[in-house]
């Protein structure tokens, strides 16, 4: 039995080896075949379809869709996705960006929209291999906040929604979209309530591609994950149909079932990219002679290399102990997913850091391509929150009745 599949079930053995074999039969050929996709192809064609068509044969492209939609129902599901995105993050972050943003928008429609849209939507969604979905919450200003929360109503969404004859009414912008260009379909959040704070004033629209009023601004172009796009959202008078309302007024206080979820993802797609890294790096040292003999047989070459492996194994323990919390219910689950993301993206970064070094000049050349994890890895420190903003929000959770009151300006002081 391999290493990893310790404390797997049978169900996740059996999904581990597939994904272990698809990674190296399929996506790792392709990422090679097409290593300069990310830097040749414009931002709107980038999005590796081929790769998009063989994820959906395998049924891994639609998890998180209930199954009587025609989903697959795992007995662990924070588990399971944390084992099948770390293999999909070894092939290319970006690609396993692309499809974990489905399954989290999955997840949440499944426990927020009601039953005519999932009937709708999740129909399209299984028939269509190329259907991506986004979430859009974030931006230009004040992105943490609301993150914290900092649940005051000056530092409500500026994308504002009113009601008006059956439609409700966008207006707004937001930036950094994961799948922002292309996405079918889009969970977008407006203020609903200027006198309160986010919390409490805050609203969540179901936005399909197309919908008049509704804009692609431009796409951002960031150094790592750049098989999947990040799109600015424009919108101007954008009518939504009533009956596209998915949480009125308390969305954040129900968006826990896509942040807890989607934080064991960020780290297990971190994980991911450490351990191609970490691979390449362990193909480069055997290869490579310096002072007659292979990199390897230096001894602080080796040394360096056990920590690298250290690092990802005490990665992977946690970040299966935080998913598993996370599907037994435990009561602190959002403190442990935090912590998976947080230590999770920062040993990986520090892992693709010595995997550079060890390529000595080639580190930095495109070439041999070990740059890329470090680019990626990078992405992670910001995505789905900063983790300065994840240290406070631990703490937060930790000490509920000192730290976890404080929302606004600071009024009080603890004796
Ligand atoms: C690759 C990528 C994909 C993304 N995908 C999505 C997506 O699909 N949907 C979506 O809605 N968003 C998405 N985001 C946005 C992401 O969640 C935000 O970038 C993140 O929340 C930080 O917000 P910001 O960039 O506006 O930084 P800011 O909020 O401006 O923060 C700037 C700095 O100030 C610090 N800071 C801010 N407030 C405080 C405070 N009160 N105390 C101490 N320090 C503070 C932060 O830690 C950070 O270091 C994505 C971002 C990236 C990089």
């Amino acid at each position: 039995m391999k290493m990893q599949m310790v404390g797997l079930s049978e169900e996740q053995r059996l999904i581990w080896q597939t994904c272990r074999e698809f990674l190296d039969e399929v996506v790792l050929p392709y990422i090679r075949q097409n290593r300069d996709r990310e830097w040749l192809a414009p931002p709107q064609e980038r999005t590796p379809v081929e790769l998009l068509h063989a994820v959906d044969q395998l049924g891994l492209r639609t998890l998180g869709v209930p199954e009587k939609y025609g989903g697959i129902r795992f007995d662990a599901q924070a588990q399971t996705f944390a084992i099948i995105a770390e293999e999909l993050a070894r092939g290319d972050s970006g690609f396993a960006d692309i499809v974990c943003q489905n399954w989290k928008v999955s997840v949440l429609l499944s426990a927020c929209a009601p039953q005519h849209l999932q009937a709708e939507w999740f129909d399209r969604f299984m028939e269509d291999p190329t259907f991506l979905m986004a979430h859009a919450l974030t931006e230009p200003r004040g992105a943490s906040d609301r993150w914290l929360p900092y649940n005051v109503p000056e530092a409500g969404m500026h994308t504002r929604a009113t009601y008006k004859d059956g439609y409700w009414i966008l207006n707004g912008r937001k930036q950094f979209i994961s799948n922002g260009y292309g996405a079918k379909l889009y969970v977008v959040y407006a203020n609903t309530n200027p006198n309160a704070g986010i919390m409490d004033g805050t609203s969540s629209f179901l936005v399909p591609q197309g919908t008049p009023g509704f804009f692609i601004g431009s796409i951002h172009e960031k150094m790592g994950s750049r098989l999947m796009n990040n799109a600015e959202l424009v919108f101007e008078d954008c009518r939504i149909p009533e009956d596209h309302l998915l949480v009125k007024d308390v969305a954040l206080r129900q968006a826990g079932v896509y942040f807890r979820p989607g934080k064991i993802l960020q780290a297990a797609k971190a994980l991911g990219v450490g351990v191609a890294a970490f691979e390449d790096t362990v193909t480069y040292v055997q290869q490579h002679v310096q002072g007659g003999r292979p990199l390897i047989k230096h001894q602080i070459v080796a040394a360096a290399l056990a920590d690298m492996a250290i690092k990802l194994e005490t990665v992977r323990a946690f970040t299966r102990y935080a998913a598993r919390a996370l599907d037994e219910g435990a009561e602190d689950t959002d403190q442990l997913c935090l912590m998976a993301k947080v230590y999770s993206s920062e040993a990986v970064f520090d892992i693709c850091r010595r995997a550079m070094e060890l390529h000595g000049g080639m580190g930095v050349m495109r070439e041999v391509g070990i740059e890329r994890h470090f680019r990626d890895a990078a992405i992670f420190l910001h995505m789905d929150g900063t983790n300065d903003i994840h240290r406070f929000k631990i703490i937060k959770a930790m000490f509920a009745e000192t730290a976890g009151t404080y929302a606004g300006p600071e009024l009080v002081t603890v004796s």
